[in-house]
């Protein structure tokens, strides 16, 4: 159920460009979207909820996460602004509802929906709420173990274009997934990156600051000079954005350390903001004292 309420508020988060459009209106806003060209054959496309990632091959095109179900006709109508291919895998970097709500009309039109096995499993276990007719959208190929502290990696090899998906353990949540191809410097790291703005940890979906930490930190390992990396949320990312981001985790952390046992609000006051005054609350979902708790492995309401 939380998971819910948390795609309902995601869409509200001020990174989000055109927010005004926002709102209880089941019909799809017109012109929510924006395409950005991020590398050959690459692109990100920003509407509301996560950012959505776009690879065309010479033959077919891949999606990487899909917003809301309301919002799939602008989604297909900014896809075909780019490209008439269709649509063969779409592929899920997490389960929430602002990267998978497309699914169950997508699922309709793609071949398969790719996604680390516990993406499956939290959605199934949602869609157990649901009325039979509102169910839909699972991963068809689902990936990697249980237990997400198992590395997984799976490759895609589509009309020549090698498209490479990793999860490097739990960090956002416990079933991230990351999606890279190596020739073009391009990722879609989902919502282990947000950029310029302070992330959201899932605690309750076995996310944490160190697995956040650790897979940044792996992706640091091998990312080569003059990447281009989509986050979940802010715009496209530079190595520099990354590292920068990295540092922030670590900062935290040793905050964290110095002031053990201690509350997000007093965490925040004792916090040296000036310092990383480029990493901005998400409105009122995400403040620094939530934050603080979260990053101290602190579900909501405790
Ligand atoms: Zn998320």
């Amino acid at each position: 159920m939380r998971a819910l309420v948390l795609a309902a508020l995601l869409p509200a988060l001020p990174l989000m460009a055109h927010a005004k459009h926002r709102a209880a209106d089941p019909q799809a806003p017109a012109k929510v979207h924006r395409v950005e060209k991020v590398a050959e054959g690459a692109y990100c496309i920003f509407g509301e909820g996560g950012n959505i990632g776009l690879v065309v091959t010479s033959r077919h095109a891949i999606l990487i996460d899909d917003q809301f179900e309301r919002l799939v006709p602008g989604l297909l109508e900014a896809v075909r602004g780019v490209t008439d291919k269709p649509i063969k895998y779409l592929v899920n970097t997490h389960f929430h509802g602002d990267h998978t709500g497309g699914n169950v009309v997508l699922e309709k039109q793609v071949t398969a929906i790719v996604a680390h096995s516990n993406v499956r499993r939290r959605l199934e276990t949602q869609q157990a709420k649901l009325e039979p007719a509102k169910r839909g959208g699972l991963p068809e190929l689902a990936f990697g173990w249980p237990d997400p502290k198992e590395k997984a990696y799976l490759a895609i090899h589509l009309d020549g274009t090698e498209i490479h998906l990793a999860h490097f353990g739990p960090g956002h949540t416990d079933g991230d997934v990351l999606v890279g191809i190596p020739a073009q410097k391009f990722m879609h790291l989902g919502d282990i990156f947000f950029n310029g703005s302070l992330p959201y940890i899932d605690v309750s979906a076995g996310g944490s600051l160190e697995g956040l930490l650790a897979n940044v930190e792996a992706v640091l390992g091998f990312l080569p000079e003059g990447a281009k990396l989509i986050p979940g949320h802010g715009p496209v990312g530079t190595n520099k954005d990354l590292v920068r981001y990295r540092d922030f985790l670590k900062a935290i952390q040793a905050h964290l350390k110095a002031h053990p046992g201690q509350g997000g609000k007093d965490l925040d006051a004792a916090f040296d903001h000036k310092a990383w005054s480029d990493f901005k609350p998400l409105g009122t979902f995400l403040t620094w004292e939530r934050f603080f708790d979260l990053a101290a492995g602190r579900p909501p309401g405790r």
